[in-house]
């Protein structure tokens, strides 16, 4: 079988994905007989560099090329013998990596000098990797270029054009420059689905997605890794087959990942990290997915559209952009920045990466700081020890959870764990509450931690009256914003539909002294305490995060 990276070369200028300007510019010169003694191709890797420079010597050369185009046929012998890269004297590709030494200049000087094989052809010389021929190569070089033979072309081809700067600045200037564009996904997605329906191959869509953004911008990387994974199986491509070869993160991973960020559930964190892990996932891998995956976000936020994402993952974004407002998504980035250079150099990549997790899951949002701020200017008489910088922006603390739907049940509480329920009763419900907190807090610490706040005041018909130990208006804010998954996580031991209140907050009328000394250092220390607790593993990454939550 003859790889497909090989089968679909581009045997003509039209077939240059992207590289439009180039394929104008090279066809025109050519049809009009007015081709450079030197060019210059720079750009990517794997973007069309020296097919170019074949197809200019296929054209130059073509025996059956229509007059006043500018592209080969294709198809002749002498097209044929230069596009299989068969022995072909017109045509020289010389790889610099390997030639870079001031004898192969000077052979390569005197076998230009024998120009081409006969009347009307051209010689030309492909040089790969141009940048990395010696100061000598180029001076050797500089000197066939400023007396060109006739009918000899020069094509440089490199990744690196500034290196070329640098070592042979005069030769510049006797080359024609072009710049090839990296190519993107979109039109590497295009070209796959032309190729596999020329090939007559079932491969998904998705498939053709992850093959695309693996080959990061290369047409003929892409075409490799299509021929690797159909070279690990039968049947048809799938996304899932794609994954297993290249050893990629699956989407609902990421998934799990937007529903952690969005819900702010610290404790999906470790898990998460446990399954990536389990799975052998890179986890630098993970990070920069999870950075694209939130840069769709950001673009569907701002009404764009997530591209160059399968579709799987392209609909978890949907779903999630709803939850996670534009300035949210820019902060969340914001953090990925100040921490890649600890990810990428951290000799516990787990860690970092884990820290990373819990900086988002805990990050405060958009709305709560607007509640905060309203809260505070409820009640401007408040707090006067504890705030001192009153012109300064408030910073939530104890943000509770924002999400306002319904609690999902809760997956930490197996339902052998669940009691019985029982009537609505005060009592009753005030030897519950240690269960409640913690119920609460397996679903997210932070509401468990608003909850270790407050005690059971009083039970009235379906109603359940809460109270605050202490008079933070924050917690007052979180608790009614929570007011309804708070219902629900009560209504689990009770047999009537649970309503809940808050009893006038922060006025401490049954603990007085605990309430006076719930001052806010001690309302940050308590919620440590509580994810401390949580989680041993947690301790030491609330070490590390300790300024975070200082702020
Ligand atoms: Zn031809």
């Amino acid at each position: 079988m003859i790889a497909l990276a090989r089968k679909y070369r581009p045997k003509q200028f039209a077939d240059l994905i992207v590289q439009d300007h180039v394929a104008a510019a090279l066809r025109g010169a050519v049809a009009h007989g007015r081709t450079a003694h030197g060019y210059l191709f720079a750009g990517p890797r794997g973007v069309g560099k020296t097919t170019a420079a074949r197809i200019l010597a296929m054209a130059l050369n073509c025996e059956r090329r229509a007059a006043g185009t500018g592209e080969p046929c294709g198809a002749c012998d002498s097209c044929t013998r230069i596009w299989t890269g068969a022995a072909n004297l017109d045509v020289v590709e010389l790889d610099a990596a390997s030639n870079r030494g001031v004898d192969d200049a000077r052979e390569l000087r005197e076998r230009a000098m024998y120009a081409a094989s006969a009347e009307g052809r051209h010689k030309v010389y492909i040089v790969d990797e141009a940048h990395m021929l010696t100061r000598e190569a180029w001076n050797a070089l500089l000197k066939i270029l400023e007396e060109p033979p006739s009918g000899v072309v020069f094509v440089f081809a490199t990744t690196e054009p500034q290196k070329i700067a640098l070592s042979a600045a005069p030769i510049l200037s006797r080359l024609q420059r072009f710049d090839f564009r990296r190519i993107g996904p979109h039109a590497i997605v295009e070209r796959l689905r032309h190729v596999v329906a020329a090939e007559g191959l079932a491969v998904e869509e998705d498939a053709l997605h992850l093959i695309a953004k693996s080959a990061d911008g290369g047409m003929r990387d892409a075409l490799s890794i299509l021929d690797q994974v159909l070279s690990f199986g039968e049947g048809a491509v799938t996304a899932g087959r794609v994954r297993e070869v290249l050893g990629l993160i699956s989407d609902e991973l990421y998934g799990e990942l937007l529903r952690i960020v969005a819900e702010q559930d610290v404790t999906g964190v470790f898990p998460l990290v446990d399954r990536l892990v389990e799975a052998g996932a890179d986890l630098g891998e993970f990070v920069s997915g999870a950075g694209e995956t939130l840069r769709a976000v950001l673009a569907v936020g701002v009404g764009g559209e997530a591209q160059g994402l399968t579709e799987g993952l392209q609909a978890l974004v949907r779903e999630h952009a709803a939850r996670l407002p534009p300035a949210d998504v820019v902060r969340l980035l914001t953090v990925l920045g100040e921490m890649e250079v600890q990810l990428r150099a951290s000799g516990n990549q787990r860690l970092a990466v884990e820290v990373l997790l819990l900086r988002w899951a805990m990050m405060d949002r958009t709305v709560e700081l607007e509640a905060v701020i309203k809260a505070l200017g409820k009640e401007p008489g408040k707090g006067e020890g504890g705030r001192g910088k009153s012109g300064s922006t408030p910073v939530l603390r104890d943000a509770a959870p924002a999400s306002p739907s319904p609690l999902p049940p809760s997956p930490a509480v197996s339902p052998a764990a669940v009691p019985e329920k029982g009537p609505l009763e005060l009592d009753r419900l005030r030897g519950l509450w240690p269960r409640i907190v913690d119920d609460a807090r397996a679903r997210s610490p932070l509401l468990g931690a608003l909850l270790a706040v407050t005690e059971v005041a009083v039970v009235q018909g379906g109603t359940v009256g809460i109270r605050l130990l202490d008079t933070n208006a924050v917690h007052a804010e979180g608790i009614e914003r929570q007011r309804e998954a708070l219902a629900q996580l009560v209504g689990r031991y009770v047999t009537e539909p649970v309503r809940i209140k808050l009893e006038g907050a922060g006025s401490g009328e049954r603990s007085p002294q605990r309430a006076s000394r719930m001052t806010e250092e001690g309302a940050r220390q308590e919620r440590l305490r509580v994810l401390r607790a949580q989680d041993p593993n947690l301790g030491a990454a609330v070490d590390a995060l300790d300024l975070e939550l200082l702020e």
